[in-house]
């Protein structure tokens, strides 16, 4: 019975009569609602943003998707935000709107000279965006890609350095500026031990730690080209940057913890997990001395841009009332990697293909799919020249396969093309901080299979097993990082797709209508830049 294809969304009640049954009906007159105690208004702040990615212009992975969605939902909550980048030469371009020089001459502290920065502003989908630009042999940002080198310590120390440098010069006195992962942690160092002393003394530093599997673990001339030298017993102190593994290294995301005035990660089980388990990749010690400003904060995602109602990359759009044009888009996922149309559900992975994300149990994935009577789709791409290679393989062995297609490479269209056609989405993460691809399978209807690891234990919650009310289970979740672990999830998923369409239509629904939206993230944030600027 081919029932998800035209399955009747009009058996199903309306998405409103849904919720207003759930509700208790209203009395005549309704007594006063307790209210919690009101919260004073946060006053309009500035806010800086220093950060490696932005999407869309310069994404690699989530960090970029969450420095666009906080700006935007600070911004609409009327706090003035600007953003600095470095001027990469891969950028898409094509994305700013009005890219022009705007300081011509910033001179940049670096090993005893300076180096002449220009300094360009642009708009990024409405964000103020200031892209800074060295003039200098060393190329920083002028090598066709935005990671993988091999003096990226130097790289993002000098990006970090201009930054402060851009903000001093130009008068910007932000009430907050709020840096993201190793690659800017390098600035609340330097705030507070050389810009303080210069006029910047009021600024407050928020450090988001995305994953902290990456740290920035260089040599000690890094001091010295940031003009930090000339005291180095006193930052390769062990409470400070010196890195509790490699003694005669610093390590630029501990010095991140220990000068900034708040520190969040991206999801409250994360927090949990990096405090109480390995997940913190050694950095427990400088964490636990200074978990009384630390905290999670569940990423939100973006709702302008990941929307099926709106989605300018998909041929048909949806919502939860609409459900049936999904079942179009399907269709043109199919046409689009030529696989063959048939009455089975498509799972796919849309990702880095990274030792993180459980590479692993993604192949373990894709046979056992190909089993079992579903389809697969994967886009990633990796940087470890061994996972490509091995994808690669993959890809050649599966390439005459009617129901499996691999796209090894980063295409923002195609992403969005999948979620909006497949029926369910893999995430069998060895760690997860947050994960932003669940919480954009959720609102695309396209049900999550996820291991409970960090974000992903906070955001999908079991079919079967949860503990949660029924209208908040959203997908399928497994715990053993192995084979049998994902077959257990992708054998129920795929089995209440065959046998229960009206259910798995149900789960959908489920979580198309939860809202992981920046309302809540946003004001997150908003409650800590509050709380540290009257440190
Ligand atoms: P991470 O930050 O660990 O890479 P997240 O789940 O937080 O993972 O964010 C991944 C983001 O990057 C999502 O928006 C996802 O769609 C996107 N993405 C990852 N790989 C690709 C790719 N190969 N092509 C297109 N988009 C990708």
């Amino acid at each position: 019975m081919r029932v998800h294809e035209e399955a009747p969304v009009k058996t199903l009640p309306a998405p409103g009569a849904t919720l207003a049954m759930a509700s208790a009906p209203e009395p005549e007159v309704a007594p006063e609602p307790a209210q919690p105690p009101a919260q004073p208004a946060i006053p309009n702040m500035f806010v800086v943003m220093i950060a490696s990615e932005l999407a869309p212009v310069a994404k690699v992975g989530g960090l970029a998707d969450v420095v666009y969605g906080l700006s935007r939902e600070l911004e609409i909550r009327g706090h003035a935000v600007e953003i600095i980048l470095p001027k990469y030469d891969c950028m898409h371009y094509g994305e700013i709107w009005g890219l022009t020089m705007t300081y011509q001459d910033l001179w940049v502290p670096w090993y005893g000279g300076s180096v002449h920065c220009s300094v360009w502003f642009g708009f990024v989908h409405g964000r103020k965006c200031f892209f800074i630009e060295p003039h200098s042999q060393d190329n920083f940002f002028n090598r066709g890609a935005f990671y993988g080198f091999k003096d990226e310590a130097l790289r993002f120390a000098f990006f970090s350095k201009a930054a402060l440098e851009f903000l001093l010069k130009s008068g910007k006195r932000p009430d907050i500026i709020h840096v993201h992962d190793w690659q800017t942690a390098l600035v609340p160092v330097l705030l507070y031990e050389i810009y303080k002393f210069n006029g910047m003394d009021r600024q407050r530093v928020c450090f988001t730690i995305h994953n902290f599997k990456h740290q920035g673990v260089t040599g000690t001339d890094l001091l010295n080209a940031v003009g930090l030298g000339g005291r180095p017993h006193h930052f390769l102190d062990g409470t400070r940057l010196r890195d509790d593994a490699h003694p005669g290294a610093i390590n630029l995301m501990k010095g991140g913890i220990v000068y900034s005035n708040f520190i969040t990660t991206v999801s409250p089980h994360y927090a949990w997990e990096v405090l109480h388990t390995g997940e913190n990749q050694g950095l427990g010690h400088v964490l636990h001395s200074h978990r009384a400003k630390f905290g999670g904060i569940l990423n939100g995602l973006d709702y302008d841009t990941w929307n099926p109602e709106l989605d300018r990359y998909i041929p048909f759009h949806y919502g939860p009332a609409t459900t049936d044009q999904k079942y179009r888009n399907k269709a043109a996922l199919r046409e689009r990697l030529w696989l063959r149309t048939d009455y089975k559900p498509i799972i796919a992975y849309v990702g880095r293909l990274d030792a993180q994300k459980g590479v692993h149990l993604i192949r373990h994935a894709i046979f056992y799919a190909l089993a079992h009577g579903a389809q697969f789709v994967l886009l990633g791409a990796s940087p470890d020249p061994g996972i490509n290679q091995s994808f690669w393989a993959l890809k050649n062995q599966l390439n005459n396969n009617p129901d499996c297609h691999l796209e090894i490479g980063y295409n923002e269209g195609l992403a969005h093309l999948i979620y909006a056609g497949s029926d369910m989405i893999i995430l069998p993460s060895n760690f997860e901080p947050c994960g932003l691809t669940q919480l954009i399978g959720l609102k695309y209807g396209t049900v999550p299979i996820v291991r409970g690891v960090g974000g992903l234990a906070d955001t999908v919650f079991d079919r079967d097993y949860s503990g949660r009310p029924a209208e908040e289970r959203n997908g399928y979740v497994f715990h053993d990082s192995d084979g049998r672990g994902i077959e257990s999830a992708l054998q129920r998923a795929i089995g209440l797709w065959y046998a229960y369409p009206a259910e798995f239509r149900h789960l959908m629904l489920a979580g198309m209508r939860q809202d992981y939206s920046w309302n809540h993230s946003g004001q997150h944030y908003l409650n800590v830049y509050d709380y540290i600027r009257h440190k």
